[in-house]
């Protein structure tokens, strides 16, 4: 069990987790990182996690898991941020990544980053390899979207995210996109997750909607075994029998995540509602619940979008959600710049 002691947690406090330590009977031993005072013990009983978590200024208290050895909060207790340079993820900034679901020209894709980035967007997100259901509707424009995209990143300075399907395509990602994004219906593709583990540039994976906490977070330890460090974990939304929605959001996998790993997560409510209506209060709700950002999908006529159009906020109401998201974000102690 690995226990972590807040910043100002006293002599007394430290002493009064080692007295319980003791009176169970378990070897432990202290480690002094930065500032934090981590005590590590054995063995490990999962039931002694709740009485350790409530005494006073302990931070959090994680078992030690033999299944992941790199996903898991280690005793460095430090949060994995992914440094974009002027932008970052994970830490105290909420980020907020936006854009159409995929390049469908240049007009649009223009129309859509020059509005995003004049209300604070950092990084973009456009498909350009689609994995639709429905081998009969638009499939992405692949490399032509990628010029496109290669075009605006130059006028915009831009970040660009967006899905990698096949990993013979990543030659044609250079220079161009910044942070790989592994759908949903990837998330269980363990050669695309050992391919993208040797790179060294930023991944961000969806969860798959029937996976569970479990299975997620192996599949980001298939990443970080090959040595790419910078995973950026997404809920998306789940299949459950509620209807009126296409997916569920299942908001409280992010404490869940907070409780055991270091890395960043961020919410899509756009694929997790599927309905343009709910993407602000559910981004709003994210965001409450620890987020560290929101991925949205916008266009400057959804009705016309050739994919998703159902989900895809409108120019206006992005901004309207980047206002309400800043206050939500400084009342859980995030900051939120644009
Ligand atoms: C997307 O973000 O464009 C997408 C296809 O999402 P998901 O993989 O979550 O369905
Ligand atoms: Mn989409």
């Amino acid at each position: 069990m690995i226990i972590v002691m807040q910043n100002s947690a006293t002599t007394a406090e430290i002493e009064s987790v080692l007295i319980h330590v003791q009176r169970m009977g378990l070897e432990f031993s202290i480690l002094k990182n930065i500032d934090k005072t981590v005590i590590l013990t054995q063995p490990n009983f999962d039931s002694n996690v709740d009485l350790f978590k409530s005494l006073p200024n302990v931070e959090y208290v994680v078992t030690l898991n033999e299944d992941y050895k790199l996903v898991y909060k280690n005793v460095n207790a430090l949060e994995t941020v992914i440094d974009l340079g002027d932008v970052k993820i994970g830490g105290k900034e909420l980020t907020v990544i936006a854009g159409p679901c995929a390049v469908e020209s240049e007009e649009q894709l223009k129309r859509v980053a020059f509005s995003l980035k004049r209300n604070g967007v950092k990084i973009l997100r456009a498909g350009a390899f689609k994995f639709r259901t429905n081998p009969y509707t638009f499939q992405g424009l692949g490399k032509r979207a990628l010029e496109m995209l290669e075009q605006l990143k130059y006028e915009t300075g831009l970040k660009i995210i967006t899905e990698l399907l096949d990993y013979n395509d990543l030659k044609h990602f250079e220079g161009i996109v910044d942070i790989i994004q592994i759908g949903a219906r990837n998330m269980h593709n363990v050669n695309l997750l050992r391919a993208v583990g040797e790179i060294s540039q930023p991944v961000l994976l969806k969860r798959n909607f029937s996976a569970t906490l479990r299975e997620f977070l192996f599949s980001a330890e298939y990443i970080l075994i090959g040595g790419n460090k910078n995973v950026i974990l997404c809920e998306r939304g789940i299949r459950t029998f509620s209807d009126y929605t296409r997916n569920t959001l299942d908001l409280s996998i992010i404490p869940a995540i907070k409780q055991r790993s270091h890395l960043p997560i961020l919410v899509d409510p756009s694929h997790a509602t599927g309905k343009r209506d709910y993407v602000l209060p559910m981004s709003l709700a994210a965001i409450a619940a620890g987020a560290d950002g929101l991925m949205l999908e916008v266009h400057h006529h959804p009705e016309l979008a050739y994919s998703d159009s159902d989900q895809a906020i409108r120019l206006e109401q992005f901004e309207e959600l980047m206002k309400k998201s800043k206050k939500i974000a400084e009342a859980v102690g995030k900051t939120l710049t644009f």
